[in-house]
């Protein structure tokens, strides 16, 4: 059998391997074994799984293997952060973003190379789109920070006890693989991360949202942005598919298939003249008066040739108090590892688009008399460490 034909092992959840070792005609106790071996231990050698018989890791190596994506350069940011650059079967790459705070610390990954939703805000978005990632892919990037954090063999560890999906792409358009991935960090048997502590953030894919009753107690983060439909189709397309009452209702029927008492996330990304009006945020104390969330603000982040920038201190300040009187709890997003531009919607990776948009985008820069390449901007981030 030739490699390409293997099954990833790094890519099955526990019910896939166990199906594996049905098939095998083994016990499904192995799944767990495996399991363990390549998620808690790092190992990817199926002849160093010494709990498994020499003969059933040669039937195993037979069939399976565990191949990973390639971590292709490391930039820290002076806060402490940590990008990875990840390069993906496809070709292009995408970003990892480690941000420690205290003894512990929140791992933002990627789910798509680029992104086709198109936010006007978001530099992911201007890369156009390449790729889904596979399940292997997006759980590899957890292997590799528990890796290069030396956290698989205790060397120096370094603890990453949130997982989210706020890297590049939008999770829930590429949903299968994302649902298995996020079971994998929350599975005892691999990473046994919360469920309160694993979040897949989301533009709005309603149809998506409804199919995630029952499979999986992941949390959720809805990147609201707008307290009405007229401005948030403005500056989110997906809003003209799906209107801000079908995404909370979806979101909140959600919450309701849980078997504990969660709240979501609502991340409003205050963008200066846009949205960060103290109106915006009475409609938006409004607007949520009858759905349980949290509230948090980013406070935009720019990038090359972007038109958008961020409020005064005071404005998000102003935002923030009114909802907080209106009885919400509201957090501001502080900004980290913008000096290796790894902030929230800083993610550019290097995408091969299949679409036309980055091309477009980019002869509106030119057009602007501004020579900026996207791309570029990794071998800027690279100069600065
Ligand atoms: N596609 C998903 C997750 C990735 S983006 C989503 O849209 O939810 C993670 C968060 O960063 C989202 O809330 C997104 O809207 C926000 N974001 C995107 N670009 C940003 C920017 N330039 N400044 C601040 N936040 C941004
Ligand atoms: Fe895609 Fe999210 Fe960026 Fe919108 S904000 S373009 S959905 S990654």
């Amino acid at each position: 059998m030739s490699n390409k034909q293997k099954v990833n092992l790094a890519g099955l959840t526990l019910v896939g391997l166990k199906n594996l070792f049905s098939d095998l005609n083994e016990k499904p106790f192995r799944a767990a074994q495996v399991m363990k071996w390549i998620h808690q231990r790092g190992v990817t050698n199926i002849d160093f799984m010494s709990d498994i018989s020499k003969d059933l890791r040669k039937r195993l190596f037979e069939v399976g293997e565990v191949r990973l994506p390639h971590v292709l350069n490391e930039f820290v940011s002076g806060d402490g952060s940590r990008k990875w650059i990840v390069e993906v079967a496809s070709g292009s790459q995408v970003e990892m973003v480690y941000i420690p705070e205290g003894g512990r610390g929140t791992l933002c990954i990627s789910s798509q190379a680029g992104c086709s939703l198109d936010c006007s805000f978001c530099a992911t978005g201007k890369q156009g789109f390449d790729s889904n990632l596979s399940v292997a892919e997006i759980i590899g990037q957890l292997w590799w920070a528990n890796k290069l954090l030396g956290n698989f063999d205790q060397s120096n560890p370094i603890s990453i006890s949130n997982v989210v999906m706020m890297g590049m792409g939008e999770p829930l358009l590429n949903f299968n693989n994302v649902i298995d991935s996020v079971n994998i960090m929350m599975e005892d048997a691999a990473y046994g991360l919360s469920k309160r502590k694993v979040t897949i953030s989301t533009s709005g894919v309603v149809p998506a949202i409804k199919k995630m009753k029952g499979l999986t107690e992941v949390s959720i983060a809805v990147s609201l942005h707008a307290p009405n439909d007229k401005l948030r189709g403005q500056i989110m397309p997906i809003n003209k598919r799906y209107s801000i009452a079908e995404l909370l209702g979806s979101v909140k029927a959600y919450m309701g298939s849980l078997s504990d008492n969660r709240v979501p996330l609502i991340e409003y990304t205050l963008i200066k003249g846009v949205n960060d009006h103290r109106q915006h945020a009475r409609d938006l104390a409004k607007l949520l008066v009858s759905f349980p969330c949290k509230i948090n603000l980013i406070p935009f982040n720019t990038f090359e040739s972007s038109n958008f920038e961020r409020p005064s201190g005071s404005s998000i300040t102003n935002f923030r108090e009114i909802l907080k009187k209106a009885g919400y709890t509201v957090t501001v997003r502080t900004t980290r590892a913008d000096d290796i531009s790894a902030a929230c919607g800083q993610l550019v990776g290097g995408v091969t688009d299949r679409t036309q948009r980055s091309v477009r985008y980019k002869r509106k820069i030119d057009k602007s008399n501004e020579s900026v390449k996207l791309v570029g901007k990794l071998a800027t981030a690279a100069e600065r460490i």
